[in-house]
């Protein structure tokens, strides 16, 4: 079999989230509300901030599904109803499991809000099996020194891998269904091909530069989301340009199943969101502090 070929390519819309921070979302737009079982995709920056001009998400909540938050530049502070209470810095991931549901805080770190400084990084959501939905809360908080990085033979691909398996390295994160999740770089004239199950789902987000995807050689380049059909045993890059790029790839098997997402709350039915609503504000998700 050979690569996948891009289905559509979607270009990364602006818009403010939280208390007011800007991300680029390439989904949920219009006409894409997932790639199952990915539910969102946000990069934050990235963005130099002024002093007392970081903002962040304060208390809310989630059920029935993950978010992931991986920070490249800044530092976020977080902290939740089960008791956690932790910092991502640059390189750091957390993968939270909501499961039944937790109400957490992800703010920028107190110096970022006092002297201001760069934010850059990414937020996925990943939607659980109906029969994980309602599981306790997991957190995977992971520093930047344990998610293993890959490099090529020839130096220049660097991968970081965060789930799954990448130029023969293991995450050290657990996910519920396979799920890859890889940060590549590749140099001028770099060319990964990572293979992707059949059947599975995969699209590649680019944040710097522009590569090649797929036989055809068609271009993506910085903010576009390239969603890739199940036609070929492998995602292909290439670095044709004479700077680095930078993507994401995301890949999983979809859980083909109903989905109802109502704002911090996605299960698969209406009456289990009514029931979501109604135990967060009874607080039986608990709360901060
Ligand atoms: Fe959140």
């Amino acid at each position: 079999m050979g690569a996948r070929s891009i289905q559509r390519t979607i270009a990364a819309v602006r818009t403010l989230e939280g208390a007011g921070f800007v991300v680029r979302r390439p989904f949920p737009v219009q006409g894409l509300q997932q790639v199952d079982p990915f539910l969102l995709l946000d990069e934050m920056g990235p963005t130099d901030l002024r002093p007392g001009e970081a903002r962040g998400a304060p208390d809310h909540p989630h059920r029935g599904f993950e978010t992931v938050s991986y920070i490249l530049e800044g530092a976020l502070e977080h902290q939740d109803s089960v008791g956690n209470r932790g910092r991502l810095g640059p390189g750091d991931v957390q993968w939270m499991t909501a499961g039944s549901g937790v109400v957490h805080s992800e703010m920028p770190a107190e110096e970022m809000v006092a002297r201001g400084g760069r934010m850059h990084g990414f937020q996925v959501w990943v939607n659980l099996p109906r029969a994980d939905k309602m599981m306790r809360p997991r957190y995977q908080d992971v520093p930047a020194s344990r998610i293993p990085t890959a490099v090529s033979a020839d130096g220049k691909v660097t991968v970081k891998v965060i789930a799954g398996e990448a130029l023969g390295k293991a995450a050290v994160i657990d996910t519920r269904i396979p799920i890859q999740y890889l940060h590549f770089i590749l140099q001028e004239g770099a060319e990964v091909r990572q293979p992707v199950p059949a059947g599975h789902t995969a699209c590649i987000y680019v944040f710097e530069g522009r590569g090649v995807v797929g036989e055809d050689r068609k271009m993506v380049q910085d903010g576009d989301l390239a969603l890739l059909r199940d036609d070929g045993d492998h995602v292909l890059v290439r670095n044709e340009s004479h700077k680095r790029v930078q993507f994401l790839l995301l890949s999983a098997q979809p859980l083909k199943e109903p989905m109802v997402r109502h704002g911090p709350f996605v299960m698969n039915t209406w009456d289990e969101v009514e029931q979501a609503f109604h135990d967060f504000q009874s607080g039986r998700m608990g709360r901060i502090g």
